[in-house]
């Protein structure tokens, strides 16, 4: 594999720039559809003046990034946390047209963010600061411009004000300006797992790949947000024994296994921390539990928690990458020859946009899914396309990353070719 060029290790937007550059080469891509996909379409920044509940005026700063609008309108998390950068969004962003490329859906890539502390601001300031940064936004939101989700930071009450407020500027309700919103709003059934099943169903592919029996697959799953408590909560439930988890404050490892939903009702129902879960077995930091025993590693929290330092370390056989960019790419190749099979995530956590896409469907028709159809075909599209990445990994003779983004990379170079430039 040819060098990287990467300064930072741990800037994301590099990160993300490194690996675009080595499958655009491998592709043979021509230079100009090179520049014209490297850079983002656009991005904004705008300073969000909010009330705190103590009477002072802050300015929160915020930003929008469209990386690409060529396969349909920008799609991508909003993102609530006191590290948001211009560069994590625009990496962010990019990963997200990718990401929409290799499911195969209509969307383009976006991203947003806010850097703030959701956890030291009431839920007053939290929908004050949403509703003002939505409200600054307004021309760039809409169901057929920008379409946001939850991301880091953000939920479902998130959305519910983003939609409410555009809806407001707009003088009718418009559902389909968010997804990700709760099911009474125009939430799709299945949404809030949908990332975790993602990364489930990707899990099961692989394991059918090297003929492992879930049963004997011990799991390690750093972050238990979101994606990750609802991975843990689905692995379990299939059977596989996880050995591992993590979150802010810690992590706990125990050879024998976790009883999911008494952890899942520790930390939220109980509201209490998670290394403090008794019976955790060992207590290690966050990031030393990715490099315990496993067969399967997820790593779903945040970005830069596999570097060239550490990668060495791992012993798992599969690296599912619930994350956005949890591996440096400086990484990749030491990853790589260690033999070990990465789900890149932009496959691996695509579940959450994919069932994202059901939602805008389901709101432009006004008509809902069961959740059984919405599985259903959540699991059609991640099979098929793990089943296409690792296809064309062979074909290529590349590794699963280096496939999956020259796949996307090919699918939206070849609707710009389509659709030509206006100029
Ligand atoms: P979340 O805010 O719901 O949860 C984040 C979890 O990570 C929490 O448990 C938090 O305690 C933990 N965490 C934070 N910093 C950590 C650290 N340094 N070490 C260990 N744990 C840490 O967020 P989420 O929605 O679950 O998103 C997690 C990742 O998945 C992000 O990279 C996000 O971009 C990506 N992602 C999310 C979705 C989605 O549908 N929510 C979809 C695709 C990708």
């Amino acid at each position: 594999m040819a060098t990287l060029a990467v300064h930072n290790e741990f800037n994301v937007y590099e990160s993300a720039d490194a690996r675009f550059e080595a499958a655009a080469r491998k592709l043979g891509l021509e230079e100009g559809l090179y520049r014209f996909l490297k850079y983002p379409n656009k991005e904004i920044t705008v300073y969000i003046p909010v009330i705190l509940d103590n009477g002072h005026l802050e300015v929160f700063i915020g930003h929008r990034v469209h990386h690409s609008i060529v396969r349909g309108p920008g799609k991508g998390g909003i993102r609530f946390a006191p590290t948001v950068t211009l560069d994590e969004v625009r990496a962010l962003a990019s990963w997200m047209t990718w990401k929409c490329a290799v499911v195969n859906i209509p969307f383009g890539g976006a991203k947003g963010g806010v850097v703030c502390d959701p956890g030291k601001l009431s839920h007053g300031e939290l929908e004050r600061i949403t509703r003002r940064y939505t409200a600054e936004l307004i021309e760039w939101f809409g169901p057929e411009r920008d379409v946001p989700a939850p991301d880091l930071g953000t939920n479902e009450q998130t959305m519910a004000w983003i939609m409410d407020t555009y809806s407001m500027h707009v003088r009718h309700t418009e559902t389909a300006v968010v997804t990700g919103k709760p099911i009474d709003l125009g939430g799709s059934r299945g949404r809030h797992e949908a990332t975790g099943r993602g990364v489930l169903i990707n899990c099961d592919r692989a394991l059918a790949k090297f003929r492992m029996l879930r049963v004997n697959t011990r799991v390690v799953v750093q972050g238990f947000g979101n994606v990750g408590s609802m991975a843990a909560k689905l692995l379990h439930e299939a059977g596989y024994k996880i050995v591992g988890v993590a979150d802010v404050h810690g992590a706990l490892y125990n050879e024998s296994g976790f009883d999911i939903p008494k952890l899942m009702d520790w930390v939220y129902g109980q509201r209490k921390p998670l290394p403090d879960f008794p019976d955790g077995g060992a207590k290690m930091s966050a990031s030393e539990v990715l490099f315990q025993p496993a067969e399967v590693v997820i790593p779903a929290a945040v970005e830069n928690q596999i570097t060239s330092e550490n990668a060495h370390r791992l012993q798992a056989r599969i690296l599912c990458e619930g994350a956005n960019g949890p591996c440096t790419a400086l990484a990749d190749e030491i990853v790589d020859r260690k033999g070990i099979f990465v789900i890149p995530d932009i496959l691996a956590n695509a579940g959450g946009v994919t069932v994202s896409y059901f939602e805008w469907v389901q709101d432009r028709q006004g008509f809902f899914w069961s959740e059984r159809e919405v599985n259903d075909r959540l699991k059609d599209v991640i099979e098929h396309s793990f089943e296409e990445v690792v296809r064309y990994a062979e074909t290529h003779q590349v590794n699963t990353r280096v496939a999956a983004y020259m796949l996307a990379i090919d699918r939206v170079a070849f609707a710009l070719k389509e659709r030509g430039i206006y100029a």
